[in-house]
């Protein structure tokens, strides 16, 4: 589902991410762990086309292109090709980025109407059909800021799943929680995985990725220092730097 080859990305003088390599198999859930300013948030946004390799390769699904800056030889996707891959590719960050002014249906509706061309009513339907997956089908009514955190994120993560993307990121998503609604959000990502979406997900949360992740991968340092079954990486890493860096978060 997707291929990061030797991908680089620096910020004025800092370089933040210094060669990252990272293959993710289709239905894949992968678990991206690391210390702070790692570079884990940079490279989900790579993926996602907020952010352009200085050098290196990213590329998503069979039939699309990927992106691809090397050296001199810029090979740049058409802003149409960005556009069309974004929205094959479902993003839910930290902040919830709903629309404030716009209910919970209208916020999971919007993407439908803007790309995929649903008339109002259809689109409101299958947002109505989303928002029932998170657990909130009675709740589409609610302005954001009506809603709890949890739920709000629930709506984020409704509206990411609104044009069926083949792969979704997940940016700490539930280190904006109060601790009790933690839990409600997991659980919907939790049920994701067991659909056989491709997930990647950044998070602190190192029970939840030994319990729903195939893969841990620890970032340090904008390297991948090492990956591998929860059951590995998590119990039994082979590099200090992991244990060092689980002998903190544990
Ligand atoms: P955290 O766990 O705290 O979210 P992270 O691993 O996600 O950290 P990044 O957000 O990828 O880390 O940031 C990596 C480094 O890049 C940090 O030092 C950060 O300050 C820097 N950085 C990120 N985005 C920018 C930007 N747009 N301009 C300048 N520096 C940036
Ligand atoms: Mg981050």
């Amino acid at each position: 589902a997707l291929e990061i080859r030797n991908v680089h990305k620096s910020f004025g003088t800092r370089e933040v991410l210094n060669g990252v390599d990272l293959t993710v198999n289709p239905g894949d859930v992968v678990a991206i762990i690391g210390p702070s300013g790692s570079g884990k948030s940079t490279l989900l946004r790579t993926v996602n086309h907020l952010e352009k390799p200085d050098l290196g390769y990213v590329a998503v699904h069979g039939d699309l292109i990927g992106v691809e800056v090397r050296g001199t030889h810029l090979h740049e996707l058409s802003q149409r090709a960005v556009r069309h891959q974004r929205t094959r590719i479902g993003f839910v960050a930290q902040s919830f980025n709903l629309f404030p002014n716009l209910t919970a249906r209208d916020n999971v509706a919007e993407p439908l109407i803007a790309h995929k061309r649903l008339d109002k009513s259809a689109a409101f339907e299958r947002a109505v059909e989303l928002l029932a997956k998170v657990g909130l089908g009675d709740r589409g009514d609610a302005y954001p800021r009506q809603l709890s955190g949890g739920q709000q994120q629930r709506v984020a993560i409704a509206r990411a799943l609104a044009l069926e993307p083949t792969l979704l990121l997940f940016d700490e998503p539930t280190s904006a929680l109060d601790p009790e609604l933690v839990g409600e959000v997991l659980s919907v990502i939790r049920q994701l995985a067991a659909t056989g979406t491709t997930l990647i997900i950044v998070t602190h949360e190192i029970g939840f990725a030994r319990e729903v992740a195939d893969t841990v991968v620890f970032i340090d340092e904008g390297l991948v220092v090492e990956q591998g079954p929860p059951a590995q990486v998590l119990t039994a890493p082979h590099h200090s730097r992991t244990r060092e860096f689980l002998s903190k978060v544990l």
